[in-house]
């Protein structure tokens, strides 16, 4: 009929702009010429729609739309702000209630002395704002010689320039001819067991990845180590679920060392594990942590890097001395007002409680079935978020040439069945809505063993 003629133009006519201007993240620019993008123009709930098509989210966009999609209340906060205050900088003294209010409910929310913060706009923002504090707490302390930071393997942190060589895949950081050492940097095992823990159970592996790190703190001289940067789950690689010891005796052995420990908890706060933050869920305190995704459920750019009480007193120092940075959307009122508001619906709502208790619970053990589909090496799952690892061999773990693209072939095939699902590496990552219902659970489940079993006939 007429209307849906003039929406096939319509699609036509964008998918044309933006494969001839439009520059996508993460994505091969000649690939734009061959494949039309596809056009999502609506989103409610659970669900995004798009081509005339309507895909049940198992992503939350990209790990990140916790309270669902297209709120009203959200909307409505958004126009409200906007007529008050549309904007005004935070530089120097100024500021404004919405970024004072959200960064009070930020340190009342967050554990132990993690009472501080800075805003910014995304993630790798936050990252980058502690890389430049780190430098300059250890200066202030009058120990300038510690610039060592270690990471993880697999780990990801960033896109900007530095924070790029935190990131443990060389394939993010060899095309800018940059090299973690240059920067400092230096990585080490993640606690990936299924990967790497070969036959040592939880403990004996938790065991070996700890030695891992204070063998690097070793070899490089505690006195000249920083920082460690670690996601609590590693999210982007495939969610990497540490064993229950790792993170208290990572958090024990840097504090042995006087190393600052950062939590990036981009993926994992707001809810995501079941708690607040991940490091309720794992048992654990950072000296300071980063924040964004799950802060505005994505509704707003906007970021935020928190440090303890024990930072912030080295960073003021003795001398008066600017902190030479900032962003001039740091702290933006609107951002900050539907951070808020984002924060009062995971509150309101139970979504944090329900993750832990209920609803997360259901999703991984129906997630776990899957275990018995043909392809499925291993089904990590915590709160609600789960990586699905292939395996050309569940015995060996003998893994697939990534060239194969079998986790590429299974996401599509989900597709077809209406569920958005994330292939990264040898994992499809799982991370809906936090009001996510187990309907939805159900559907996600069916359409992820029926693609398993469709692309593993055709592997056969
Ligand atoms: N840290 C983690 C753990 C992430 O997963 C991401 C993004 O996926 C980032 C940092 C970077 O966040 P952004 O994409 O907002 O810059």
């Amino acid at each position: 009929d007429k209307a849906r003629a003039e929406l096939m133009a319509a699609i036509a006519g964008w998918q044309n702009q933006d494969a001839r201007h439009h520059l996508h993240p993460f994505t091969d620019p000649a690939l734009m010429d061959q494949v039309p993008p596809f056009i999502i123009d609506s989103a409610a709930g659970m669900y995004v729609g798009g081509q005339g098509v309507r895909l049940l989210d198992a992503m939350g966009g990209l790990g990140c739309v916790n309270i669902g999609y297209g709120r009203p209340d959200m909307a409505d906060i958004a126009a409200d702000t906007i007529r008050t205050l549309s904007y005004y900088h935070c530089f120097s003294a100024a500021s404004n209630p919405y970024a004072a209010e959200l960064a009070a409910r930020i340190a009342a929310l967050a554990p132990g002395a993690l009472n501080h913060v800075f805003f910014a706009n995304s993630g790798s923002e936050a990252n980058e704002t502690l890389l430049k504090m780190i430098r300059l707490y250890w200066s202030r302390k009058g120990q300038p010689e510690r610039r060592a930071i270690i990471s993880r393997d697999y780990s990801y942190h960033g896109s900007t320039m530095a924070t790029t060589v935190l990131n443990g895949q060389q394939a993010m950081i060899a095309p800018f001819g940059l090299s973690p050492a240059d920067m400092d940097v230096h990585h080490v095992m993640a606690p990936f067991w299924y990967r790497h823990g070969g036959d040592l159970n939880a403990e004996q592996f938790a065991d070996q990845a700890i030695a891992a790190v204070a063998g690097k703190i070793d070899a490089l001289g505690p006195e000249t180590v920083a920082a460690v940067f670690a996601e609590p789950v590693q999210a982007t690689a495939g969610v990497i679920i540490p064993p229950d010891a790792y993170l208290p005796r990572l958090a024990e052995l840097c504090r042995m060392h006087g190393i600052l420990l950062v939590a990036d908890e981009v993926v994992c706060g707001f809810g995501r594990t079941g708690a607040w933050f991940a490091q309720e869920t794992f048992g654990f305190e950072a000296d300071m942590m980063t924040l964004a995704k799950g802060l505005s459920s994505a509704y707003a750019p906007i970021s935020a890097a928190v440090v303890s009480d024990a930072v912030l007193d080295v960073i003021k120092g003795t001398e008066r001395e600017v902190f030479q940075h900032g962003f001039t959307t740091s702290a933006h009122p609107v951002m900050a007002a539907l951070a808020l508001k984002n924060i009062d619906i995971l509150a309101q709502e139970d979504l944090v409680k329900r993750t832990r208790d209920s609803i997360g619970p259901y999703f991984a053990s129906k997630l776990k079935e899957l275990e018995n589909r043909p392809l499925v090496g291993e089904v990590r799952a915590t709160g609600l978020m789960a990586g699905v690892e292939i395996a050309k061999n569940k015995t060996t773990r003998e893994q697939y040439l990534l060239d194969m693209a079998v986790c590429d072939k299974v996401s599509q095939a989900c597709l077809m069945r209406g569920v958005i699902v994330r292939p990264v590496g040898n994992a499809i990552v799982i991370c809906p809505p936090l009001i996510i219902q187990r309907g939805e659970v159900d559907y996600i489940v069916r359409a992820m063993g029926e693609a398993l079993e469709e692309v593993s006939g055709q592997l056969d």
